[in-house]
């Protein structure tokens, strides 16, 4: 009897999505984590780590157009972006749209991964690692974020393209990672980063309200929904000290995204300001984990 081969998602014990094998591309343990590229007949080109799926192709542009644009035309002067994690290149790819934005540093930890998705995955950065603008740096992004020189060299946007606090990642949810990172942002400056999905790993929202806390006066998150990161919409966490930020009219999101020329598929202005109306419970766990 035909058994198809399948991959089976294991973030959650008791609960998860499982995916076709339509062709397995390539699978390795790189030096910091299990991966494994495969095609998927609804999905297209999958990409897993440590038994988490990372990115689809079918479904990537949510993520990134909303974890890229909303801080750019939020903050509306853009000029240096850090992106930490973020080696399928999706971010990388999103952020150099704005041509306004004239350098952009991305800290990944594993050149596996960089190197196996510009090679399996190549329409997520499409090109993107060849614009002279990007200075790529293999680290560990708590240690870039303590250690880089901020003399001339603080970002506007700082964005934590991380995966979930297991493995290499979880320190990209600890308090020393925040620290890092509010020493290197400009005064006006922006940091997001994905925060889970609420319905079912809403202590990482309570964690973060802890942790990244501590270091901006503006804590907040805002959502989309990605259809492979399962149960409902997921966070993006939004840390700034300037408070104009997240409450920019419509009217003027409207003018900054016709001016930055960029083109989208899920990002518009109302979207991006409705992204952080958020649901009772989800405003509940942050007053009740800032109190
Ligand atoms: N979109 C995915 C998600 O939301 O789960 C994440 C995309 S990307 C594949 C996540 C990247 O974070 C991976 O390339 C991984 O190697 C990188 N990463 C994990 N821990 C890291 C660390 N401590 N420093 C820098 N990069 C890290």
């Amino acid at each position: 009897m035909y058994c198809e081969e399948t991959y089976q998602e294991t973030l959650y014990s008791g609960y998860g999505q499982n995916f076709s094998i339509d062709r397995r591309l390539f699978e390795t343990k790189t030096e910091h984590q299990h991966l494994i590229i495969f095609e998927n007949r609804f999905f297209g080109r999958m990409m897993a780590l440590d038994g988490v799926i990372q990115t689809t192709e079918k479904d990537e542009f949510i993520y990134h157009e909303m974890l890229t644009h909303v801080p750019i035309l939020a903050h509306g002067q853009v000029k240096r972006v850090l992106i930490i994690g973020g080696g399928d290149g999706g971010i990388l790819r999103e952020v150099l749209q704005h041509t306004a934005v004239k350098e952009v540093c991305m800290v990944e930890i594993d050149q596996a991964v960089v190197d196996l998705c510009r090679q399996w995955l190549p329409n997520h950065s499409c090109g993107a690692y060849d614009d002279p603008r990007v200075t790529l740096v293999i680290d560990d992004g708590v240690r870039f974020v303590n250690n880089a020189d901020t003399a001339g060299n603080r970002f506007d946007v700082i964005i934590s393209d991380c995966t979930d606090p297991i493995g290499p990642g979880e320190v990209l949810f600890s308090s020393e990672f925040y620290r890092g990172c509010k020493r290197l942002l400009t005064n006006k400056g922006i940091f997001v980063a994905q925060n889970g999905v609420p319905f079912m790993q809403l202590d990482e929202v309570k964690t973060t309200v802890h942790r990244l806390g501590s270091y901006v006066s503006d804590l907040h998150f805002y959502s989309a929904a990605v259809p492979t990161y399962t149960c409902g919409i997921m966070t993006f966490a939004w840390g700034t000290d300037n408070h104009e930020a997240r409450h920019i009219p419509l009217v003027d999101i409207e003018a900054r995204f016709a001016l930055s020329g960029i083109t989208t598929r899920y990002y518009t202005p109302a979207v991006h300001q409705a992204a952080f109306a958020l649901p009772r419970y989800i405003e509940t766990a942050i007053a009740e984990s800032m109190g």
